[in-house]
């Protein structure tokens, strides 16, 4: 184990472990022993600090956060982990004295894709940020045996493919069999009078497993800190073995084989709740364990811990922790309420009424019977109390846990925990305005608003370190624990200079997208032109579906207007569909042919190409969003909570194209409208427009031929060479009256568009505007976010 750790120190402890695990010196080991050997010295080095801090927080008692989500969107964590310790050039000299190249070790790292998009990634860069800004606090998830699926393009068309993530081994990851602990679903709920005259509850034959953790360390920036990402793993209990479960094995291997890849509808429905109260039961299980270790009993749990619930997902812990302390530790309920209020808090994530959790009361009854009786008894005396403070019957009904014989899991969350959260000042709004504007009347104390943030470690120091370089060089270096302090470069914005090395710098991060697209692709692009990327998973309401229409509009300009021009453009799309969503596959398949057909014409691939490139996930976006020109942000105004992919352009220097929607408002509120390009209804206008029920798409089919052109080509079938017709799209669009108002915000999107053009061909207003950007982006690191959650809600301190 190294201790003092330089490039000597390395390079011994490197081939001493390559003998010891392989029996191979550095020089005849193949690839992944080198990879593998590699990611267990970094291992142990770390876990001199990890035990440390674990020693520390026994010491010091200091209150924990635990961060309960379904998903970690992680990627990978070689370059992070290594940056973060101050050890990657040690380590890179090192290999290199080896003959090793340290890129091809970090390739081999499969991307850790236990999330599905910004909820997961979310998750993933509030762990990085909680290290580093010195608080303790800890992830608890599930260990997903296949990630997310990898997409293939074959055929113009979605392929999903199983994510072998764990092939290699995941090198970050600990086994602690002796941390197992037992979750029981099913059985039957027997009460009784025990000798204290009390009721004494009791499950018989339940299905038991075993929940076992994996922990993965989480290294903090420039800390000593080092906390724990605990991942759950489902095992055979013997006493469930015994009993000879026909395909007991089977059910329990079922629990962690695989991610939902749909974060916005229920599907699986069964599985998909066993999960959910599986990793939720064994997190709290730690939890109270750990806090037994030093307490006498679980009066104190607030005071120690604070348990943030990201969505609805694992909102179960709530009637889960009343359980333990009524049945596992003789709590009266009054009491035990008490601590489970004081304990949870509850992020949401959405407004569309279709991705709010719901689940038919039997299920639950079933699957938890003793849960379930909890969940009554929760809403019997929530009831109770609204109907002596909150008479009005429509609010007390809106408000219910139990209704239309569902369990509805956001009211569960509001009514169990101290804090509501949306994700950015229009969402939050939204939630008390609307979707929650009953349980605001009651609680307005709980609401509050937390605008996300993403990690500028990993979406801009260690993803973009030709634009780290420059600002360094700029502004010096205080901005990397500080981020807000990247508004220094306000002072530069004019600079000629700065404006030129900017370009430069954005120049090389676009050849290396180039070569990227060129090598998995196929598609030679013009470095010279516009790089407009929309990237982002693919749904309705993101309106994929808008830029492509405006693409064909473009590309219909261009074939029939000898004098329409435009500066040429590359437009770039990543996204994965949900694999039960067909509109979704469709417009995937529609942008691969469009591209197909754009990119072999000629006259037309002179101004434009298009390119989809496949399987988007963490490590792509690390190529991708510090390539950009124009950063996508498209949604209908009122329906993105937040996004964060927004912010990950921004930090980057791309301008925002987009509608005044999610954190899109409070990005262009730092910059200033001029150094944004902002189209499309308001969510006023769009309620406006909903509520008086004055719009009829058919109106604007009939009456506007360039539109009515491009839905006609979606249905011809000699549009594309292959013949494919579209007729979902257009019948998605103009039977349901243009629900996400694509073609009503079509020609203002169509018009802030040619404003790209035209700002764009003055490169030094295009550069200052993107520093602009750059400039005011320090607000949306997750540093700052945390730091709100830790004085707000969590009311912990730093280590
Ligand atoms: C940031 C990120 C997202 C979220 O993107 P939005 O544009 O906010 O929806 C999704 N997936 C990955 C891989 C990301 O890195």
């Amino acid at each position: 184990m190294i201790l003092d750790f330089t490039k000597d120190t390395f390079m011994e402890e490197y081939a001493n472990k390559m003998v010891e695990l392989y029996g191979v010196s550095v020089e005849e080991a193949h690839i992944t022993e080198k990879y593998l050997v590699l990611g267990e010295v970094i291992r142990e080095y770390i876990s001199i600090s990890w035990k440390e801090s674990k020693e520390a927080n026994r010491m010091y008692q200091k209150k924990e956060v635990y961060y309960f989500s379904m998903e970690f969107l992680m990627g990978r964590l070689f370059t992070s982990n290594l940056m973060n310790l101050g050890i990657y050039d040690a380590v890179k000299d090192g290999l290199e004295a080896y003959g090793i190249d340290i890129n091809m070790l970090e390739e081999l790292e499969s991307d850790a894709g236990l999330g599905n998009g910004g909820l997961g990634r979310l998750a993933a860069c509030f762990l990085d940020s909680i290290a580093s800004t010195h608080y303790i606090g800890h992830g608890n998830c599930i260990r997903y045996e296949y990630g997310f699926f990898k997409q293939l393009i074959n055929d113009n068309k979605q392929v999903e493919v199983p994510d072998l993530w764990l092939k290699l081994r995941n090198v970050w990851e600990i086994k602690k069999p002796k941390h197992t602990v037992k979750v029981c679903y099913g059985g039957t709920v027997r009460q009784s009078i025990n000798e204290n005259g009390k009721v004494s509850v009791e499950l018989e034959d339940p299905f038991v497993v075993n929940a076992v953790p994996y922990d993965v360390p989480i290294v903090g920036y420039d800390t000593k800190l080092t906390n724990t990402l605990r991942l759950w793993s489902a095992e055979p209990a013997e006493e469930s073995l015994v009993q000879g479960h026909e395909d007991y094995i089977q059910q329990v291997r079922a629990i962690c084989n695989s991610l939902y890849p749909d974060d916005s509808t229920q599907e699986g429905k069964m599985l998909r709740l066993t999960q959910q109260y599986f990793f939720v039961s064994a997190g709290l299980h730690t939890i109270i364990r750990n806090h037994l270790k030093n307490h006498p009993n679980l009066d104190s749990l607030p005071e120690h811990v604070a348990i943030q619930l990201n969505d609805t997902h694992p909102v179960l812990a709530i009637p889960e922790l009343m359980r333990l302390l009524l049945d596992d530790y003789q709590y009266e309920w009054v009491d035990a309420w008490n601590i489970v209020t004081k304990t949870m808090a509850y992020t949401n994530h959405t407004v569309l009424s279709e991705a709010l959790e719901r689940w038919p009361m039997e299920y639950i009854r079933q699957l938890l019977p003793r849960v379930y009786m909890i969940i009554e008894e929760i809403d019997r005396r929530w009831m109770y109390d609204l109907s002596h403070t909150h008479s009005h019957p429509e609010l007390v009904q809106a408000c219910r846990i139990l209704r239309d014989g569902q369990v509805h899991m956001a009211n569960l969350a509001i009514v169990g925990s101290m804090s509501v959260n949306g994700v950015a000042a229009l969402h939050s709004k939204i939630l008390i305005e609307d979707v929650f504007r009953d349980f605001y009347q009651v609680f307005p104390e709980k609401f509050n608003n937390k605008t996300n943030g993403i990690t500028h470690r990993r979406w801009l120091m260690y993803s973009n370190p030709e634009l780290t370089h420059l600002l360094d060089e700029t502004i010096g270096t205080t901005w990397k624990l500080q981020p807000s302090d990247l508004t220094k470069l306000n002072a530069y914005v004019d600079d000629a200079d700065v404006q030129e090395n900017f370009l430069r710098v954005k120049k090389r991060r676009k050849e290396i997208l180039a070569k990227y697209i060129k090598d998995v692709c196929n598609v030679e692009v013009d470095v010279n032109s516009i790089f407009d990327v929309q990237a982002k998973r693919l749904h309705a309401y993101k309106r994929q579906l808008m830029n492509v229409l405006h693409i064909m509009h473009l590309y219909n300009k261009l074939k029939e207007d000898k004098d329409f021009t435009m500066y040429p453009r590359t437009f770039i799309f990543a996204a994965k569909a949900a694999p039960s969503y067909v509109f979704a596959k469709k417009v995937i398949e529609l942008i691969n042919n469009l591209a197909q057909k754009v990119n072999n014409d000629p006259d037309v691939s002179r101004y434009m190409k298009v390119v989809f490139i496949p399987n988007y996930g963490v490590s792509i976006a690390e190529i991708l969003m510090n390539a950009a020109d124009v950063s996508e942000q498209i949604s209908t105004a009122g329906k993105e909570a937040s996004g964060t992919g927004n912010m990950k352009f921004m930090m980057n220097g791309a301008i925002t194209l987009g509608t005044m929607d999610g954190a899109n408002v409070e990005i262009v509120e730092r910059v200033g409208r001029e150094y944004a390009e902002i189209f499309g209804l308001t969510s006023e206008e769009v309620n406006h427009l909903k509520f008086e029920h004055s719009y009829d798409v058919w109106q604007i089919y009939h009456n506007d031929p360039s539109i009515k052109k491009v839905m006609e080509q979606l249905l011809d079938v000699n549009y594309f060479d292959n013949g494919s017709t579209y007729r979902e799209i257009y019948d998605e669009v103009l039977n349901k009256n243009d629900e996400y108002l694509v073609l009503k915000d079509f020609w203002s999107y169509h018009e802030a568009q040619r404003n790209i053009d035209t700002r764009y061909a003055n490169r030094s207003a295009w550069a200052k505007m993107c520093l602009v950007n750059i400039a005011n982006s320090g607000y949306f690191s997750s540093d700052r976010t945390i730091k709100e959650y830790a004085n707000d809600i969590w009311h912990i301190e730093t280590y």
